[in-house]
């Protein structure tokens, strides 16, 4: 039987003046949820899904995993339902990171972990912190795709887009883990508020300055959000493990193959990323979202690549007894050993894959010229398309603007012509645009940039998350683009 000792804090930061997390912690349930929208919609959101939980998820009742899943998928329903019932909360969402005590049909008593969004699940084991959770955000497939490092993601500009809440379709997909009660343990849960502030380094140390009070580091946590900056609502809960199984060795707790929790996983993804151009630096306020049908033709949705999660997330997912929670687990090491080999080796080609796509796209996105307008009227030449995070880039701007041209040219450039080559479209340019009438001579002068262009993407891992969709209830389509939470 699990002991556990816990404590949470909370605070609206220094720049908010509402708070739109909640939490919860008690009898072996622990939620946060941070959430979005205007007119405090947000705050309604959150509350929603983690009273929703603290109703489906009583100490007392043998809940499973898969009961954590359902409840998180019924708080969905219910806040989806909300907002489109309520003109006052349209377009309302939370995040939600859940850890509760569960039975399991191997372990008897385990931990399990479901997350929608980017607020965060963590460990502390052996002094080192682990993420368990992966972010359903922006910047996290950026990282999964090794265009950023986590430290950038940190600060990245649009950090606050999260590709996955409540509420926002009628249905979601949950990322659940089952894991072992491992005494000695510390888990964090966490609003972006705290991890946007505060490192992880700096976020151990303050763990490790209260070890004995879970409530003080919480506190501590939050008070150190607010002295970085607290631009968002922070919230935090600390769960202790007093009594549970023995801890593994340390030494070889991190010598484990990278393991796919269920091979029948569903890849098809009902999930997409919308993905906008926006001016690098812009910032969507709380509660705004990208907008994919502002009718330019320039935004693609794509299939969710799988998430790479980090060395430490693996480690967690690994252990030999979080390995012998999957469902289909016979104890026998050897020939698990060998699969979670096959599965790696399928891994490999997975990354190879993902690695020639992100090139072959990323050529793409930067291949062919074009002639057009810009804003203020005047012809330039652009190469590349707008696809994702690329965008066109001028590289020469002719002598002309629009008023100076005849109603032929104009018409023209504004069929924007392709062109293989800068030069066959300076030479369009310079020849098939002319006056009206008493046109003297046409010379074209062009600045020309340099453009680099980047395809350096690396892909190592690939997920290791037991992905669970909940019932799907039929309510009125939507297409529904990401949503913002935090600064
Ligand atoms: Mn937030």
């Amino acid at each position: 039987m699990a002991v556990l000792r816990w404590g949470s804090a909370s605070h609206e930061g220094q720049l908010r003046a509402q708070n739109e997390d909640h939490a919860h912690a008690g009898e072996g349930l622990f939620v946060v949820a941070d959430g979005m929208g205007g007119h405090l919609a947000g705050e309604i959101a959150s509350e929603m899904a983690v009273t929703r939980l603290d109703e489906r998820m009583p100490m007392t009742a043998d809940n499973t995993l898969d009961d954590l899943v359902a409840a998180i998928g019924e708080a969905n329903v219910e806040i989806y339902n909300g907002s489109v019932e309520n003109p006052d909360q349209a377009g309302m969402g939370t995040t939600v990171t859940a850890i509760a005590v569960v039975a399991d049909p191997h372990d008897g008593e385990v931990f399990g972990v479901a997350n929608v969004g980017d607020s965060r699940s963590y460990v502390l084991r052996h002094g080192r912190l682990r993420q368990i959770t992966v972010d359903h955000s922006f910047v996290q497939e950026l990282v999964a795709e090794g265009a950023i490092t986590r430290d950038e993601a940190r600060t990245h500009p649009r950090r606050n887009i999260v590709t996955r809440a409540l509420g926002i379709e009628p249905a979601v997909r949950v990322d659940s883990w089952s894991m072992p009660i491992i005494r000695g343990d510390r888990f964090v849960l966490c609003s972006d508020g705290l991890v946007d502030e505060v490192t992880d380094d700096a976020i151990t140390a303050v763990l490790k300055a209260h070890a004995d009070d879970p409530e003080a580091a919480a506190q501590a946590l939050v008070d150190a959000a607010n002295d970085a900056g607290g631009r968002d609502n922070i919230t935090v809960v600390v769960v202790d493990v007093l009594e549970g199984d023995d801890p593994p060795d340390p030494t070889q707790e991190f010598d484990v193959i990278p393991l796919w929790a269920d091979d029948d996983q569903d890849t098809t993804g009902e999930h997409r990323i919308v993905a906008d151009p926006l001016d690098e630096g812009e910032r969507l306020d709380e509660g705004e979202r990208l907008d994919d049908d502002d009718g330019d033709g320039d935004d693609l949705e794509l299939d969710e690549p799988p998430a790479a999660v980090d060395d430490l997330t693996t480690a967690i997912a690994a252990t030999p007894t979080a390995a012998a929670s999957d469902a289909t687990a016979e104890p026998a090491p050897k020939r698990r050993r060998g699969a979670a080999l096959a599965r790696f080796v399928i891994a490999l080609g997975v990354a190879a894959v993902l690695i020639l796509g992100a090139a072959i796209l990323s050529a793409w996105a930067r291949s062919g010229y074009f002639v057009a307008f810009d804003d203020d009227g005047t012809v330039g030449i652009y190469q590349g398309k707008s696809v994702l995070w690329f965008e066109p880039t001028r590289e020469a701007t002719g002598s002309f603007s629009r008023d100076e041209l005849d109603e032929p040219s104009v018409d023209l450039v504004l069929a924007e012509p392709d062109f293989e080559s800068q030069a066959s479209a300076e030479r369009f340019v310079a020849e098939r645009l002319t006056r009206p009438t008493t046109t003297t001579s046409t010379t074209t002068t062009t600045t020309v940039a340099t453009t680099t262009t980047v395809a350096t993407t690396t892909t190592t891992t690939v997920a290791t998350t037991t992905t669970t969709t909940p019932p799907t209830t039929t309510t009125p389509p939507t297409t529904t683009p990401p949503t913002t939470a935090g600064p």
